[in-house]
């Protein structure tokens, strides 16, 4: 036997066994997943380019149709988290010196624009103090003084606690011939979108929050509209991964189920992709309109009892909190990190 002499010692830490604790995880990032979705990750491998891996893709772009609401035959999901998603659609939708409307009304639109700018896209802000949202007349001022190619909204703000409503924005944009994307990152699963009815154009969000998935997917749908821009396109959009004509044949949307090899684009997490399959079969099983019953019942019962032991709400106009995410104001004298830990134990 050869052997071979190493320059670097084995890391000590990698020596014991991986320590964790059981939590109820119910804060931003991720949540726990539904037991479905999390058993789904011991599964037997597949070779990714077999029948059955085949149809783990197809079950999971309907699933994301279901929950969206539409018939998009442009859906599937991205590998990576909801950022991959964000800046995913802003890359295939953006070309240099496209002008693009962000409400920013907190932490995400930010972000957004922060993502955009860097796509050379001609950013226009449209802001809002935190804790407040946007109305229709106020996006159709803005639309009508800037005429942009692309309009930008986070359904959920989960920096503030704010929803932002969406219904009327999708015939605003058909009005002034823009595009509409929107972030249902904080809203997916917990409130209805009903894409297709509310004439949005792109959405994303991620596997891990109402999906009750596990973290590693990031969820994308793109409406005819959309994708007549982006095939109109001078440039390629500048990232291979989330190029959604790529992924399109990667998919099987644009490439027929019998050429797997032409189809390939990059290696599958088969695992994550089992645990988003069962995540959207989870809430098949239950149907999301009681889904949305369910967080909205416990989004009641929350409130109530926070409100009893005398917290106030961040967001003043009770219509304009989310259902999944309530901010509440540090109570004067308290330390809000001292809270935060305590509540992540206990
Ligand atoms: N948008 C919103 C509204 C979010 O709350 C988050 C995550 N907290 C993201 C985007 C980014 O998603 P991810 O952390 O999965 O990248």
């Amino acid at each position: 036997t050869k052997s071979f002499a190493l320059e670097y010692e084995k890391p000590e830490c990698l020596k014991s066994p991986l320590e964790t604790e059981s939590r109820l995880l119910v804060s931003g990032g991720a949540t726990n997943p539904y037991n479905r979705s999390f058993d789904a990750l011991r599964l037997p491998m597949l070779g990714m380019m077999e029948g059955p891996a085949i149809k783990v893709l197809s079950d999971i772009q309907d699933g994301i149709r279901y929950v969206l609401q539409t018939k998009n035959e442009y859906t599937l999901a991205y590998h990576g988290t909801g950022t991959a998603g964000m800046s995913g659609v802003l890359d295939n939708l953006i070309e240099p010196g496209d002008k693009i409307l962000i409400g920013v009304m907190g932490y995400w639109g930010n972000r957004v624009a922060n993502i955009a700018k860097r796509l050379g896209g001609n950013v226009v802000r449209m802001e809002k103090p935190s804790g407040s949202r946007f109305f229709l007349n106020e996006i159709e001022a803005e639309l009508q003084r800037h005429r942009p190619k692309l309009l930008f909204l986070v359904n959920g703000e989960s920096s503030t606690g704010v929803y932002q409503p969406i219904e009327g924005v999708g015939d605003l944009c058909y009005k002034y011939n823009c595009i509409t994307i929107i972030d249902v990152v904080a809203t997916v699963a917990q409130q209805p979108i009903n894409m297709d009815k509310n004439k949005i154009d792109v959405i994303y969000f991620n596997s891990q929050k109402g999906c009750g998935g596990i973290v590693g997917l990031s969820p994308v749908s793109y409406s005819p509209r959309a994708m007549s821009k982006i095939k109109r396109r001078q440039s390629l959009p500048r990232i291979y991964l989330t190029d959604i004509k790529e992924q399109a044949d990667a998919w099987y949307i644009t490439m027929p189920v019998e050429s797997p090899h032409e189809a390939w684009r990059h290696s599958f997490s088969i695992p994550t992709l089992y645990s988003l399959r069962e995540a959207l079969a989870r809430i098949v099983e239950e149907g999301i309109e009681n889904v949305w019953s369910r967080h909205a019942d416990t989004h009641r019962l929350f409130q109530a009892r926070a409100e009893k032991l005398g917290l106030e709400h961040f967001v003043p106009n009770p219509e304009d909190r989310l259902i999944g995410t309530s901010m509440f104001k540090v109570p004067p004298g308290k330390d809000g990190y001292k809270i935060e830990s305590y509540i992540l134990k206990k």
